[in-house]
């Protein structure tokens, strides 16, 4: 005779499975036409370093806990990072944005390993799970509206998918606008509207039940930002350590 699950697990189970639909749906996803080509092409042709590789070449799915408390939101899929390797903030070199958030996330107990190689690097994340505004790698890393609006549903599936998130960190000005407009699409309005700062923290009075109840803005870790100071790796651990503190 088989037990009966018990309800966490089988909430857990749920969960699993929600998450396994919704990264179905987005890696399956061809609403953009401008971006499923550049993607495309970009795997097709591929960057010296990498001709080797099968790149991915599809709308990359969130990634990390299940059960996380804590949401990082960030811009887009690199063309030769996690548009090669399938994975979120994965593979973008030496440098690059996705190894300076992981050493990050890892200094701060989040990640077991501080570097974010290839899609089987035994990288695991503990109660955080991260996405992105775009799924598709956009040409110079910059979606059109028109696009950024196109993919806000899968964000909410994933947000939907992810029970116990508190905290949302969004990575950059972009991420930022877009989680106003999922509390937006949910009724939630402030007045007046937050602006994106780094380190700013937003809670409105009022929010429906199972929404994450926090906000934090932080300048999105490009080697833009990373290579010219503008963020640190000590301000980028503050922003996760008070993060942290959120969660509860
Ligand atoms: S950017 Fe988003 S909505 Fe557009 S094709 Fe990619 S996954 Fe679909």
């Amino acid at each position: 005779m088989v037990a009966p699950k018990r309800p966490d697990s089988a909430r857990r189970e749920r969960t699993r499975t929600s998450l396994a639909a919704v990264r179905d749906r987005i890696v399956a996803c061809e609403r953009c036409p401008r971006l499923r080509t550049y993607c495309r092409t970009v795997a097709r042709e591929k960057r010296r370093a990498y001709l080797d590789d099968t790149y991915w070449g599809r709308p990359v799915a969130g990634f990390g806990d299940p059960s996380a408390r804590i949401l990082l939101v960030g811009l887009a899929p690199a063309a030769h990072g996690a548009n090669r390797t399938g994975r979120i903030f994965t593979g973008d070199g030496t440098g690059g944005s996705g190894d300076f958030l992981m050493a990050a996330l890892h200094r701060t107990g989040f990640a077991n390993r501080p570097v974010s190689e290839r899609a089987d690097d035994g990288l695991r994340l503990t109660d955080v799970y991260i996405a992105a505004a775009v799924r598709c790698a956009p040409p110079g890393n910059r979606p059109r509206p028109d696009e950024i609006a196109r993919c806000l549903p899968h964000l909410e599936a994933e947000i939907d998918a992810l029970p116990r998130l508190r905290v949302v960190v969004a990575l950059g000005r972009i991420a930022f606008d877009v989680w106003l407009r999922v509390w937006k699409g949910r009724g939630v309005t402030q007045t007046p509207r937050p602006q994106f700062e780094h380190g700013a923290v937003v809670r409105p009075a009022t929010l429906p039940d199972g929404l994450p109840r926090v906000l934090v803005g932080c300048y999105h870790p490009s080697r833009q930002n990373t290579h010219t100071g503008r963020l640190t790796a000590t301000m980028l651990e503050r922003v996760l350590a008070e993060a942290a503190r959120l969660r509860r």
